[in-house]
């Protein structure tokens, strides 16, 4: 500011100030989520700890640019961000204010470009927007955006449960307990009726442009342009998805709340781990969209664990969904059931994966980032130590602890048991 360069912004000097501020804190943020993915890339590297130490302590003091691997992991996960300031902007708490009019209507001054001349926005909600606020022009209207305290929220008012539950994501619900309940079930439905629908809706969208492009080659541009102002527009578009992301974020936060209610300790897969280095998702819709819920999902498992106080514990989940959570063979997988041709039982295919999502957490030998061919090596061993009847890890006090402290496991088995067809 003290060298002008705000005044080439044509905007008050204030709200420039808070805005290049958030931009600093969006590149800020890039760059620490990209520097998640490369400590998960140094992991996944086999070789010695002094050197993964040296390598951890140099991403955190900024100094990858002298190291070859670091370099090229940040490049590749260091992408490009997104410039949120071409139709928002931030507005402090002291520079704005809230006044009720006769009918009870709220109205928000917000400072505009002249000089103590305040802009007024009425407001569509009876709750007064307090602290420092975000403006964004969105489809001719006005969204305001703050922070609220979440400990203030009444859902945070809720106390946890006291048991140590095991969570798997599901393909038709949001979350599946090691319980063997259900939550989040609409979920499913939700994703694939949307997916139903953009998929017309894009149809559509794709013929009315080919018939503008092709009014416009002949030199009917009143015609082109007609038809992109009244039939492509965005703004009804973008308040349709933003109402159905909200839809599906209500529906997996309840899901997360339900599983809080009992559990103390909530056993996950940290589902914020990507795998866009193996396949990239292209333009199936129902993919992207599973990629999007996962993402939620996590995000209400950290936010929902953080608020209501229990301890959120992410394992290594590779082959929970294979193997059987009694005797830790491999089973065969057909649709949504588990059939254990040693046990002889077919399960649930969803709940066996929670409960052995569940049982990662304290196992001796499978760590976080144990990679996949180790761990697949590691449940080998176990059922071969079966097969020679030597001496089971299973045995060890801190499972048969463990095992005590969840007695749902044999629960669980009898509800598999009765499935069996
Ligand atoms: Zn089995």
């Amino acid at each position: 500011m003290a060298d002008g360069t705000h005044v080439r912004f044509g905007v008050l000097a204030n709200a420039w100030k808070e805005t290049v501020r958030d931009a600093m804190a969006d590149i800020a943020g890039n760059l620490a989520s990209a520097k998640v993915e490369v400590r998960r890339a140094i992991f996944r590297r086999r070789g010695d700890p002094a050197e993964r130490r040296r390598m951890l302590t140099a991403l955190k003091a900024d100094r990858w640019a002298g190291d070859p691997f670091l370099a090229r992991q940040m490049r590749k996960h260091w992408k490009r961000g997104r410039n949120r300031t071409h139709d928002q902007i931030v507005v402090r708490s002291d520079k704005h204010n809230i006044v009720a009019d006769g009918r009870g209507r709220l109205w928000l001054a917000v400072p505009g470009l002249e000089r103590r001349r305040m802009v007024r926005i009425p407001l569509s909600t009876t709750v007064a927007p307090a602290g420092t606020l975000r403006l964004i022009l969105r489809g001719g209207r006005v969204e305001v955006h703050y922070q609220i305290d979440a400990s203030q929220m009444r859902s945070s008012q809720r106390p946890c449960g006291d048991r140590t539950i095991g969570v798997d994501k599901g393909y038709t619900e949001a979350l599946i307990d090691s319980d063997g309940g259900h939550h989040g079930s609409r979920l499913g439905q939700l994703l694939s009726s949307e997916s139903d629908r953009l998929k017309e809706r894009n149809r559509r969208r794709a013929k009315l442009r080919s018939i503008a492009n092709t009014a416009a080659g002949r030199g009917d541009h009143a015609k082109a342009h007609r038809i992109k102002a009244n039939n492509l527009g965005t703004v009804k578009r973008d308040r349709q998805a933003a109402r159905h992301r909200a839809t599906v974020r209500t529906e997996i936060f309840t899901a997360v709340h339900r599983v809080v209610d009992k559990a103390a300790t909530v056993v996950a897969e940290d589902l914020t781990r990507s795998f866009a280095g193996r396949k990239t998702l292209g333009k199936n819709m129902n993919r992207r969209l599973a990629g999007w819920t996962k993402g939620v999902t996590a995000e209400a498992l950290r936010n929902v664990s953080e608020r209501r106080g229990s301890a959120l514990v992410h394992v290594n989940a590779a082959y929970t969904s294979q193997a059987c959570h009694r005797c830790g063979r491999l089973g065969r997988r057909n649709g949504d059931r588990l059939h254990c041709t040693s046990c002889g039982v077919v399960w649930q295919a969803d709940v066996n994966a929670a409960i052995n999502i569940l049982h990662r957490a304290g196992d001796p030998d499978i760590a976080l980032h144990t990679p996949h061919h180790r761990v697949k090596q590691i449940l080998r061993d176990r059922t071969d130590r079966h097969r020679t009847r030597l001496p089971v890890q299973d045995s060890s006090p801190a499972t048969a602890e463990r095992r005590a402290n969840h007695p749902n496991r044999s629960a669980m088995s009898t509800l598999g048991s009765r499935r069996q067809p």
